[in-house]
């Protein structure tokens, strides 16, 4: 099993050094290489996206990315940005599902902005289409109103769409993971209004009976942004398309505490995936040897659990973050009086001791 191994910018190296190590320590046959991406990219070969890195990517299982973006960038034009990096390979390697679990360890309850017992022992996983909906919908554009009260004035436009392929292979990536967890799927849009999300639910519909061990309903996006932050925990998986997945998975994220802790997997439609933490390359903290590794890690569990058919190893990994967490170990981002601060790499060699045991 190849492993390309992407660390990026800012805190990225240090963050994925943390997950290169539980993952030497696995006891399996995987073969890591690495590679400049984003502003390492563009240091080491003039592209956020350099041609070996993305042969590499292509040509590997699996993809761990840290994360991209450095402030001394800011100034080059779009396409040579380090952000771009993923972009890029999101359309090279057709990475349509995004997978964000929004896990909250009791131990952090705590940390989130709600209170803990609306959020304590939160587990939701959140998939959002990736490549279709009103981001990549053609037309678009800046025209002359042609009708209405406004005739005459400019408007800007854009283009809501979706096929039913694109929608049937979301749905499938939806109800088999649900299949892996507690087998209830809520597919949130907007049939009430838009034409495409009534068509969204038709398909999602029809797509289930091929699923009939998961319990399946459909929920009105506003409804949806409400229970998220009112019950969350009646959710186990939720499906949708790009933009109110852009929403909805942010706004969940934060029901954890902290960002240092949330993984995420997008995955094409042979289940070959790109993972990595859902944060940035926090260059406010970079090489101070302070940033969480665990969001990395976790997406490490991640890469085995999907792509790599080794749910067994994720299993374990998992358990090892929760041990590390219930022995009190703390990276600043989640510290509380009480509990022992740590720094990254301590973080990491504590999951690989409790791995051991
Ligand atoms: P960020 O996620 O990098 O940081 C936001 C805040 O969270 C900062 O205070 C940071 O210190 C903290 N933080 C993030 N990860 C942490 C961790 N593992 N441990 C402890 N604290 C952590 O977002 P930003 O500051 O808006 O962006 C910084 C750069 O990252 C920008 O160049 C941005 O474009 C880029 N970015 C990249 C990705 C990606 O690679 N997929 C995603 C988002 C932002």
């Amino acid at each position: 099993m190849k492993i390309a191994i992407l660390p990026g910018d800012g805190i990225g190296p240090e963050i994925v050094d943390q997950a290169v190590k539980v993952l030497n320590a696995l006891d399996e046959k995987f073969e890591l290489e690495t590679a400049p991406v984003g502003g390492a990219g563009y240091a080491a070969h003039g592209h956020p996206l350099p041609e070996g890195t993305l042969a590499l990517a292509k040509a590997a299982d699996a993809i761990l990315f840290g994360a991209v973006g450095d402030f001394k960038y800011d100034t080059l034009e779009r396409a040579l940005r380090p952000e771009q990096a993923i972009l890029g390979l999101r359309k090279h390697l057709g990475l349509f599902a995004n997978l964000r679990p929004a896990i909250l360890y009791p131990e952090l309850a705590g940390a989130s902005t709600l209170k803990p017992e609306v959020v304590s022992g939160l587990d939701i996983l959140i998939i959002r289409e990736l490549t279709g909906d009103i981001y990549f919908g053609q037309p678009r554009g800046v025209r002359e109103c042609p009708d209405g009260a406004f005739k005459g004035q400019r408007e800007g436009f854009d283009t809501m769409r979706y096929a039913e392929g694109e929608i049937r292979r979301i749905a499938h990536v939806a109800f088999q993971a649900a299949q892996k967890r507690d087998k209830r799927l809520t597919s949130v849009d907007k049939a009430n209004v838009l034409e495409t999300f009534q068509f969204w639910r038709d398909i999602v519909t029809d797509v289930h009976k091929e699923y009939p061990d998961v319990a399946l309903d459909h929920m009105y996006v506003d409804n949806a942004a409400m229970q998220l932050v009112r019950a969350p925990k009646r959710f186990d998986v939720l499906v949708t398309g790009n933009m109110f997945g852009d929403i909805l998975s942010d706004q969940a994220s934060m029901l954890t505490g902290s960002i240092g802790m949330l993984p995420s997997a997008s995955l094409d439609a042979n289940n070959k995936g790109l993972y990595e933490p859902s944060h940035g390359s926090a260059p406010d903290i970079a090489g101070k040897g302070v940033a969480n590794p665990l969001a990395t890690i976790l997406s490490a569990a991640m890469m085995l659990r999907y792509s790599l058919g080794r749910p067994e190893q994720a299993d374990r990994i998992e358990n090892a973050v929760k041990a590390v967490l219930k022995q009190g170990l703390r990276t600043p981002d989640i510290y509380e009086e009480g509990t022992t601060k740590v720094g990254t790499s301590q973080m990491g060699d504590a999951v690989l001791k409790a791995l051991a045991q």
